[in-house]
């Protein structure tokens, strides 16, 4: 059963509840009592396309060219 996140705009307080789907955009109480909650998005509980994406990222550009010193003696 997925679980949902909820907060409470009354006292702020944030709470989970598992609930069938179904009745995911049903309103829900606070274990305060309130009736002012919103629910939050989540990504828990997500099964199937799970695809966790990564910033796109460069390889390092290997070495700094090659001959043109110390091969010909000009560091020594
Ligand atoms: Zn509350």
């Amino acid at each position: 059963m997925p679980r949902y996140d909820f907060r409470c705009r009354a006292c702020g307080a944030t709470f989970e509840l598992r609930r069938p789907m179904a009745q995911a955009n049903d309103p829900a109480v606070c274990p305060q009592g309130h009736q002012d909650t919103v629910k939050l998005l989540s990504t828990v509980a997500v099964t199937g396309a799970a695809s966790a994406g990564g910033a796109p990222q460069q390889a390092p550009s290997a070495g700094g060219g090659g001959g043109g010193c110390c091969g010909g003696g000009c560091c020594g």
